[in-house]
């Protein structure tokens, strides 16, 4: 079965009248109405906002919610990754959601931890409420650990070890926030996250899964995360009763139910979906084929060559065996309009987030499967 067949498969399968519940709705007797709060990473991806459709969909108080983004070139003065867009992205997606937003994110970004030098890594700041209603900056770590140096691109792996990025950018971010802020104390949180088994499986393995006939040793990465665990900030049983939990609401739909589920709410993407990017992350993400670096060098030349630059500063190349500009060179750059490149490119949010009846449409890049954690 080609890909196309199998997609067509997976339409035939699941599809259902509006509102689509999907295989994970009835996960662990989960009571939504026993959390003090919810906390969503969003990340500004499809998965990410189509968890909070699921979330609401499925009854949650939408008062309970706040937003968590963590902004993977910092604060400072890098902007050597992320879409410029993203921040205010986000801020527009929790504005529309009527939540707050607090952004998490290591001193110095993704740059800065790339280019440490004999040095300990930087500290996380994240935002923080208070009860006066204001918010105030904290900031834990870069103090201990090993001094070390980088000085070269993460791999492109999903061996988080060494795939350094995600872990020191972003899962970091979360695990510190939590556990450094006495609100979370003497109440119980629910921390959603939007990772969904499909991305770590197969067209043909996702349609077992789903079917329940996969057998074990073939599910791996996304796809063995639990629906629903005990988070690791979790100290409930300690004298501060932290009681986190952590759900994963979309991580048995298909990329199909994604799509439905924001074209239900009318939700405008991610400009970087509609430019042709199968995935919404860094827009220079490690795990970007030639297409997406095609297309990143022309529309962002001046991020794209500074990434160029730092692989003839290290005498090593990102993807470790072919140079950016080479691979770009072997890509085709998307068909881009110029008002979704405008889009991408601002630092200012200038768009709707909920679009009006009839004008929502499946961006170029759905279910073009770009490359991505597993
Ligand atoms: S999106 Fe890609 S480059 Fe960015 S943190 Fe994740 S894996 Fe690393």
């Amino acid at each position: 079965m080609n890909a196309a067949s199998l997609r067509a498969a997976q339409l035939d399968f699941f599809q259902a009248p509006a509102p689509r519940m999907t295989v994970d709705c009835s996960d662990e007797q989960l009571d939504l109405g026993s959390y003090d709060r919810v906390v969503i990473a969003l990340s500004g991806g499809k998965d990410s906002i189509a968890q909070v459709c699921a979330y609401l969909e499925r009854g949650g108080d939408p008062k309970k919610m706040e937003f968590w983004h963590h902004i993977v070139d910092g604060q400072e003065v890098s902007k050597l990754f992320d879409w410029p867009c993203t921040n205010g992205y986000c801020k527009a997606v929790a504005a529309f959601f009527k939540a707050p937003i607090y952004f998490t994110w290591k001193v110095g970004g993704f740059e800065g931890e790339m280019l440490r030098e004999n040095a300990l890594t930087q500290p996380i700041r994240f935002e923080a409420p208070q009860p006066d209603g204001s918010i105030i900056i904290k900031q834990t770590g870069g103090k201990g650990g090993k001094i070390s140096t980088r000085r070269k691109f993460p791999q492109v792996s999903a061996d988080c070890s060494v795939r350094w990025c995600s872990s020191y950018l972003k899962i970091d971010n979360a695990r510190t926030a939590l556990r450094n802020q006495e609100r979370f104390n003497n109440s119980k949180t629910l921390f959603l996250c939007g990772e969904r088994a499909e991305e770590a499986l197969s067209p043909q393995e996702f349609l077992q899964y789903r079917a329940g006939t996969l057998l074990a040793s073939q599910v791996k990465g996304r796809a063995a995360y639990p629906r629903f665990q005990v988070d690791d900030s979790d100290a409930r049983n300690s004298s501060m009763r932290r009681h986190i939990d952590r759900w994963r609401p979309v991580h048995g739909w298909s990329e199909v139910e994604i799509w439905a589920i924001l074209e239900r709410w009318r939700i405008n993407p991610h400009p970087c979906y509609r430019l042709g990017w199968g995935r919404c992350s860094c827009a220079a993400c490690i795990f970007n084929g030639a297409d997406e670096f095609a297309s990143l060098r022309l529309i962002n030349p001046k991020q794209f060559n500074a990434l160029v630059g730092h692989e003839v500063d290290f005498d090593r190349t990102m993807k470790r065996t072919i140079a950016l500009n080479a691979l770009a060179d072997l890509g085709t750059p998307f068909v881009m309009k110029q008002a979704d490149i405008d889009a991408a490119m601002s630092e200012e949010w200038y768009e709707l987030i909920e679009l009006a009846p009839g004008e929502w449409e499946l961006p170029a890049g759905a279910f073009s499967r770009g490359g991505g954690p597993s």
